[in-house]
């Protein structure tokens, strides 16, 4: 099991993706939210929340630190890394744009319980550290997101680079590194297969 400390999410974060949320990706220095530590879950089922009638599934790439310090350098990040895994960050999309529309935080849209279901986490040592290939997610055999981890705008090392700036980053902390275009709504019974190449699969069933 990895012990998990902190879970930062960064926004935006494939140029097709910020377009369809109707943002102009160009412009955008990152951005970050957070989950917390025990909306992680691998136990194959997302319980559909309470208090949303539009919750979304994102892909996106998991990055697990074993060691972590403030201001690391891009040309340091890779050292830091134990492991990857295939994640979903699900967002209760409705709550979320209430959100954003009033200029609130995000938590109740991202940071409710079981709203980061994540497959098992493979060592860098293993798999090496993925900077190419494809990200996808299937819903009931149908294929709704697809894209290439190259598309990301800022890189793996770029993300761990900037949030060493803000926080003291550590052991235990998880990265979600974005979502490519495609999200959209999932309902009770639907089964989610999430693929990152060169990482590994994800299947979750919504209950
Ligand atoms: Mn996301």
């Amino acid at each position: 099991m990895f012990p998990l400390r902190r879970v930062y999410c960064i926004g935006r974060n494939y140029a097709a993706h910020a377009r369809e949320m109707g943002h102009d990706p160009e412009r955008e220095p990152p951005f970050f939210f957070q989950k917390n530590p025990d909306d992680i879950c691998a136990d194959g089922v997302f319980p559909f929340p309470e208090l949303s009638n539009d919750v979304h599934f994102e892909i996106e790439m998991a990055v697990f630190l074993s060691a972590g310090g403030m201001n690391i350098s891009e040309a340091d990040a890779e050292s830091c890394i134990f492991g990857y895994a295939v994640a979903l960050d699900m967002t209760r999309r409705d709550l979320q744009g209430q959100a954003k529309k009033l200029g609130r935080p995000w938590e109740v849209g991202k940071s409710f319980a079981q709203s980061a279901p994540a497959g098992p986490v493979y060592p860098a040592k293993n798999i090496g550290h993925p900077r190419s290939g494809e990200i996808s997610l299937d819903q009931n055999g149908v294929r709704r997101q697809t894209g290439d981890l190259s598309q990301m705008i800022w890189s793996v090392n770029e993300q761990i680079c900037t949030l060493s700036r803000y926080f003291t980053l550590a052991p235990g902390d998880v990265i979600l590194t974005g979502t490519p275009a495609g999200v959209g709504a999932v309902s009770r019974g639907d089964l989610l297969c999430g693929r990152i190449a060169g990482v590994g699969e994800i299947e979750v069933k919504v209950v």
